[in-house]
């Protein structure tokens, strides 16, 4: 394979190309002296900003195996700087009618990943304002009663109750890090919640809820169900093989909303987040008048089914783009997801190998945890951190890891025997979100477990 900057030369030539074309039918016209800059001023200070860019981990390499952080497939570049050279708004029709059209191609793509008929949807920018716009739909459907989500869901849900004025429930998880089934119920019982938010993938561990039993539920209480996949949302693609349960993700298309993250397993540029309702009169919690916008037309603008205004359009262009290159199919972004899946499960399995090595947890999609075998939770967590420090600051051969707390109890339900002379200890976590892991695991393992000391 050609490397990012080879594939993108000839890709960025064309880009460039076109948008001249298109540009030259509006005929010449001067640039205005306050904006000229020196070719020679701007080189000096881009090898400067080279400089500065330098400081940071590489992301693109296999030897980084530590957050979710990824940089996006060349063809999300290219597709974003096409558009963005025009610069399009997606918050109107008239910012921007093509990638608005781009945003509603890519949103029923998605929409059908989950198996939505019906939807309503756009992309955001991020997976925390998808999740707002869920949770603030969800408190317009049920204004009095709370919403529910796990210990282990992601932290933006309580602090998004405390945003909108609902009161929020943590449910505990069990052993694996799913949400309680018994002490959901308990908590339906009570008929103080009006929405429940599973997460299919959690950001610590991806830990998928049992969506499915949550669904069936609803035969006995009535609540809403919104689906926290922001990270996980891509697996849908190949749940039932790779040792995925395909029942959480089939069941995604009887909840109410779901929220992914293009920009995390979607190969996309930051920001890039999408949220979809399966019940489109939802619209009408967002109805707004503006004197300022939507001059073209009588359709539902983006703007309109949008608590953002401005939106890079450029962000639907470049998913538009690369999903055009690697559908949402198995055999398409799918192959990009199940090879980073593979590789985890291999590396879970070598890990078990190991005498310097413990696993904390099985991986469910693709995050890998684990720690040095030691003793007592205090020198898990000095040994955990220490492997982090050692493998970055390495001249050679470093390794880019990150580190995950769990708490004394965690460890005793995964029926770790380590003395809890602590009340918890950071573990070592990797998430393997780039396809290259499956080829490079062999060298990751062993550099691994040489820090492990
Ligand atoms: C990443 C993540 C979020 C937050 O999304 P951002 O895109 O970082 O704003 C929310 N929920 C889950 C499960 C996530 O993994």
């Amino acid at each position: 394979m050609p490397t990012t900057s080879e594939q993108l030369r000839p890709w960025l030539e064309r880009v460039l190309a076109n948008h001249e074309s298109w540009a030259a039918e509006f005929g010449a016209f001067a640039q205005h002296d306050s904006l000229a800059v020196k070719d020679g001023d701007v080189a000096a200070a881009l090898d400067e900003l080279a400089l500065r860019l330098r400081d940071n981990y590489p992301f693109f390499h296999p030897r980084y195996a530590g957050q979710m952080l990824k940089p996006p497939h060349p063809v999300a570049i290219a597709g974003y700087a096409a558009a963005m050279l025009i610069n399009p708004n997606n918050h109107a029709l008239d910012g921007g009618p093509a990638t608005a059209k781009l945003e509603r191609e890519v949103v029923r793509q998605l929409a059908g990943m989950f198996g939505y008929d019906e939807h309503l949807g756009h992309l955001t920018s991020n997976g925390t304002i998808a999740n707002l716009e869920a949770l603030y739909v969800a408190r317009e459907i049920h204004p009095s009663r709370g919403i529910a989500y796990s210990a282990e869901s992601h932290y933006t849900h309580s602090r998004m109750c405390k945003l909108i004025g609902v009161t929020g429930h943590a449910v505990p998880v069990d052993g694996a890090g799913k949400m309680d089934l018994d002490a959901l119920e308990s908590l339906l019982r009570t008929g103080k919640i009006g929405t429940v938010v599973v997460t299919a993938g959690t950001t610590g561990l991806g830990v998928v809820d049992p969506v499915h039993e949550v669904v069936a539920l609803r035969s006995r209480y009535d609540f809403r169900i919104h689906v926290d996949a922001a990270y996980g949302g891509f697996f849908s693609l190949i749940a039932g093989t790779e040792g995925i349960d395909p029942l959480p993700w089939q069941a995604i298309r009887q909840c109410d909303s779901v929220v992914v993250d293009p920009h995390k397993h979607g190969l996309q540029p930051y920001g890039c987040g999408a949220v979809l309702f399966a019940d489109p009169s939802v619209g009408r919690f967002y109805v707004h008048d503006s004197p300022y916008t939507y001059f073209t037309s009588d359709e539902l603008h983006l703007g309109e089914i949008s608590l953002e205004c401005s939106r890079p359009g450029a962000a639907a262009a470049a998913l538009w783009l690369t999903l055009k290159m690697l559908p949402l199919r198995a055999d398409g972004l799918g192959a990009v997801l199940a090879a980073g899946r593979r590789a985890a499960v291999r590396w879970h399995s070598l890990i078990e190998q190991s005498d310097r090595l413990v696993p904390f947890q099985r991986p469910e999609l693709d995050i890998v945890t684990y720690f040095p075998a030691e003793p007592t939770l205090s020198a898990i967590d000095a040994g955990s951190e220490r492997m982090m420090r050692d493998g970055m600051s390495a001249a050679e051969d470093p390794v880019f890891l990150s580190v995950l707390r769990a708490n004394a109890e965690a460890f005793a339900r995964r029926g770790i025997a380590a003395v809890a002379d602590i009340d918890g200890a950071r573990v070592v976590r990797s998430v393997l979100m780039k396809p290259e892991s499956e080829d490079y695991l062999g060298r990751l393992h062993e550099r691994v477990v040489a820090l492990a000391g």
